[in-house]
């Protein structure tokens, strides 16, 4: 309505009738505002317009740090100010909940020079609080209606305007009342959104950057992070990407158990609202330092699952204004859910981690893997499986155990089945694995079964262990022990055989007496030799001589070694002829050993060379030692060139002439050679003589 017309009107209409007015024009006037500051201000409009007084409203922030308010002049001339609290002046008309009549004059001189209220009237106030009556029911923000100099034209009373500012306060709650409701009608929608983010993926990084953005939004803050509490040491680590971007160029940061108000929050397991940081003790500065950004507020709430505290989740910095229960409460809703996730996150990557734990040892096993069902079909199988029984592993899933694992005696069901019996705590079978070829694998199959909650078995795991090696090595021991038993048993024969000659008296003469003896010690020596040899022979086996290689200079080896030699084979009668290069290279291995192939080789070559020469030769070969042992001996037959190498094997024509052996040492010689990378060839024509080239590997450089 129009001010003037307002004005010439008032003049004719009694009191009564003015204030019908006044409450039909705000009625109509409000009937379809829902928003507090428009509700304000046309109050302050109407009732200024009506009693041609200027009208003050003024309204306080949640915090009452200061107040917006609406003044508006006789003219009807609006202007909207933002007053803070203590310059304001409002308390008195706050305070007294009624409505009060304050004459300026009676105010003291420093609050006059202070107040933004009293520089507008000349002489008075009529102010009545908002809301009116300050019920608990009410949800409006503190505030005042005030008539600026009512003069005696002024119709409203004291009473009056508690009227107006009481209709006023029912619109003014319908206002803050949309206002929440569309507030919380926004957070629901975002914390029931983050609540599907945060059930729909796994991963921490996905959800913070679905989520970060919209929370930030939401809670109207500066920065948002999460801080993840060390179970063990119980340190608060802010995640790289779970820093809001603040940070995203600082190294990550650790605070100690405790330290800061994150800390603190995590060891108290309670949310805090810092509205000044850098005046609560708590507040850990070292972090503004660093990131060179300062933290005006933060609120801090415990990320908890159950009763743990598995982190925390801080909001930082409220862009406008301070933060409140109500922001508590939101950041609350949100954590619950994020706790949630951050737990399901880690569990799932424990769980993938074991998962691929178990992967990789049930595929890099040397044993053959499975797994069968409660149904017997197999359902999953490593490589060792597949070339034990020479089938691709992947064929064999889903099929029957028993058809694919056919055992010589008994069955897979049967043992299967046995597994689950509490009697038999490590159920194994030992049996033959038939192949589709038809051949057998002697194997060893070790079972388990794993039960489910319920303590049912849902699925067994099998080992199969293949026998061959181990039975091929029981054969070789027997074979061994047979061989020893027939070397020795011909010379104790011997031993035995002459010794009863002589105790019987067959010798008649001492000449004879003389060759009886002499056939025992040659026997007795042979004997002694044999069990020598194959004492070092055991120890060979059992890995006693395998000492750590090092660089062996073969010069000083046959310095030491060939002058006995020589000796012996000039007493044959024999010809001993070396050729030593002065300055073979170093080869790695050890003196013994090297001892023992060179001797072995050497003696042989003299003791099966009647007449002749025995040559040995040694020179560097390419980036080899090459040692060549030639004689003018008996030969080798070609047949027995596939046999010469093998435990206790001796020629036919060695054997004939009676010349003592045990057949070891060659097959020693060879382990040896080939345990330093060496190789050793023969050749050899019988009855002109052989050449054993044996080549070492020379250490380079
Ligand atoms: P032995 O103790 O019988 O000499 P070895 O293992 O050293 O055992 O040799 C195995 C066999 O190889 C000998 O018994 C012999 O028949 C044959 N042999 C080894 N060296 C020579 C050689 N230089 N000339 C001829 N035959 C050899």
């Amino acid at each position: 309505m129009d001010i003037t017309s307002i004005m010439a009107q008032k003049q004719n209409l009694s009191t009564v009738q003015k204030i019908q007015d006044l409450w039909l024009a705000l009625n109509q006037e409000l009937s379809n505002m829902f928003d507090a500051h428009y509700v304000c201000a046309a109050v302050a409009s109407e009732v200024a317009a009506h009693t041609a007084t200027t009208t003050i409203v003024g309204i306080s922030d949640p915090q009452r740090k200061f107040f917006d308010v609406w003044i508006c002049h006789v003219d009807g001339k609006m202007k909207q100010e933002r007053w803070v609290s203590e310059k304001a002046s409002f308390a008195p008309f706050i305070d007294a909940a009624k409505a009060t009549y304050i004459e300026k004059f009676d105010r003291p001189v420093a609050e006059l020079i202070q107040s933004e209220l009293w520089l507008h009237p000349r002489e008075a106030i009529l102010g009545v609080p908002l809301p009116f009556p300050a019920t608990p029911q009410s949800i409006s923000s503190p505030g005042v209606l005030c008539l600026v100099d009512p003069n005696q034209d002024c119709f409203l009373g004291g009473s009056d305007l508690e009227h107006i500012a009481a209709i006023s306060t029912i619109f003014l709650d319908r206002a803050y009342l949309r206002h929440q409701v569309d507030r919380q009608e926004v957070e629901f929608a975002v914390i029931s959104d983050i609540s599907h983010t945060l059930t729909s993926t796994l991963s921490l990084e996905n959800v913070f950057n679905q989520l970060s953005g919209t929370i930030r939004r939401t809670l109207n803050v500066e920065s948002l992070s999460v801080g993840l509490r060390e179970a063990i040491t119980g340190d608060i680590i802010f995640v790289d990407f779970l820093m809001g971007p603040l940070f995203e160029q600082m190294p990550s940061i650790r605070l100690k158990k405790g330290q800061g108000v994150a800390g603190w929050v995590a060891e108290n397991s309670e949310p805090v609202i810092i509205n000044d940081t850098y005046a609560d003790k708590r507040f850990y500065r070292r972090v503004d330092r660093q990131s060179g950004f300062t933290t005006h507020s933060m609120i801090c709430i415990p990320l908890k699952v159950e009763a743990r505290t598995i982190g925390i989740l801080q909001a930082i910095n409220r862009i406008n204004g301070e933060f409140s229960q109500h922001d508590l409460r939101l950041l609350q809703a949100i954590g619950g859910p994020l706790a949630a996730a951050i737990e399901n996150s880690r569990l799932h990557m424990d769980v993938l981690a074991e998962k691929r734990r178990i992967e990789t040892i049930f595929a890099g096993m040397s044993e053959g893997m499975l797994t069968v069902n409660s149904e017997h079909l197999i359902t999953n199988a490593n490589e060792a499986m597949g070339a034990l029984l020479q089938i691709a592993p992947d064929t064999l899933l889903g099929k029957p155990i028993k058809n694919i694992v056919k055992l010589q005696k008994g069955d897979m069901t049967s043992f299967i089945d046995g597994i689950g019996d509490d009697a038999d705590e490590y159920p194994q079978i030992i049996g033959d694995i038939i192949r589709d070829k038809g051949e057998t694998v002697p194997i060893l199959i070790s079972g388990a079964a794993v039960t489910d909650n319920n303590d049912i078995i849902n699925e067994y795991i099998l080992a199969f262990s293949d026998l061959t090696q181990i039975r091929e090595v029981e054969r070789m021991r027997d074979d061994f022990f047979q061989g020893i038993v027939h070397e020795l048993r011909t010379p104790l024969a011997t031993i035995l055989m002459y010794a009863r000659l002589l105790r019987e008296g067959k010798a008649r003469d001492e000449e004879k007496a003389v060759r009886f003896l002499g056939v025992i010690e040659r026997e007795s020596d042979r004997l002694q030799k044999m069990v020598r040899q194959m004492l070092l022979l055991a120890k060979q086996e059992a890995g006693e001589l395998h000492r750590s290689p090092e660089p062996v200079a073969l010069n000083a080896i046959f310095s030491e070694i060939l002058p006995p030699f020589a000796d012996q084979a000039t007493e044959k009668g024999l010809t001993f002829i070396q050729r030593i290069s002065s300055e073979l290279p170093d080869v790695m291995g050890n003196v013994d050993t090297f001892e023992l192939i060179l001797k072995n080789l050497i003696e042989n070559a003299i003791k099966y060379t009647p007449s002749g020469s025995v040559r040995i030769n040694a020179k560097a070969v390419n980036e080899s030692v090459q040692v060549k042992i030639a004689d003018d001996g008996i030969g080798i037959p070609p047949q027995s060139m596939p046999n010469l190498f093998k435990r206790f094997y001796r020629t036919q024509t060695a054997v004939e002439r009676g010349i003592a052996g045990t057949g070891l040492g060659l097959y020693m010689v060879k382990e040896n050679v080939e345990n330093f990378g060496g190789s050793i060839q023969v050749e050899s024509s019988e009855g002109k003589g052989s050449t054993f080239t044996v080549l070492f590997p020379a250490i380079q450089g």
